[in-house]
């Protein structure tokens, strides 16, 4: 596997504004060290116990986002360190990250999880359920969180118009929400979308960040 190559050509099909996010879970930190090398910052983990261990062994400038589900009782591990949380798809978790983030003095920048795919899934907002989080407005009083968009992941099939719809619709839910919760909030601005075999396609459909794991490090080994 070439890298700090896979690395380059994966920027290379990315607009300016579109942030690349590396998907590191299941990977060794050595593999790590090897994007980092190639000047990658921006790293994606899923699991709470993988991510601490790797934090802990590299460099301090990597901004590590959280990809996965997050339960509520790992919360505190991770808050000291941690730049994003992408998944967050409950009312109940995202006060827990405020109350966890206020400890350290800290404000962490959330995404909003939407369920976009055909695909059943626990997780994840509905349209419905993350319009009506909204509108109750008790997130308006967390000081140690900043909303900053939405994430979500298309259904896992070759049918690139059933993909690009899918894309489309979390992005227009996006401007949705900005233009009714976040019309003078400069941070809401992410639309986290895209994955090693959609990420054109997400980019094309107005994605802002990108997450991509086995076209740059390779299939995971488990
Ligand atoms: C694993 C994962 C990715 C990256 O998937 P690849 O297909 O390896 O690019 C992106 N987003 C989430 C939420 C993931 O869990």
């Amino acid at each position: 596997m070439d890298i700090q190559k896979n690395i380059k050509e994966v920027l290379a099909q990315l607009p300016p504004q579109v942030r690349l996010v590396a998907v590191s879970k299941y990977h060794p930190v050595e593999t790590i060290e090897a994007a980092y090398g190639a000047g990658q910052r921006v790293f994606g983990e899923s699991r709470e116990q993988e991510l601490s261990r790797k934090q802990a062994a590299l460099p301090k400038d990597i901004e590590w986002h959280f990809i996965g589900h997050l339960q509520t009782n790992k919360v505190k591990y991770i808050a000291p360190y941690i730049a994003m949380i992408e998944a967050v798809d409950s009312y109940k978790l995202l006060a827990e990250i405020d109350r966890q983030a206020a400890k350290f003095g800290r404000n962490i920048p959330c995404l909003l999880e939407v369920h976009i795919a055909e695909e059943d899934t626990k997780y994840g907002f509905t349209f419905g359920s993350c319009r009506q989080m909204l509108e109750e407005g008790n997130w308006k009083e967390l000081r140690h969180v900043t909303l900053s968009g939405v994430m979500g992941m298309a259904t896992n099939t070759d049918d690139e118009e059933e993909i690009r719809r899918e894309f489309r619709s979390l992005r227009a839910f996006f401007e949705e929400l900005k233009a009714a919760f976040f019309k003078n909030s400069e941070a809401f601005r992410e639309v986290s979308m895209g994955m090693s075999h959609d990420y054109p396609l997400a980019v094309e459909e107005g994605s802002t960040m990108v997450r991509v794991g086995s076209k740059i490090f390779g299939e995971r080994a488990y």
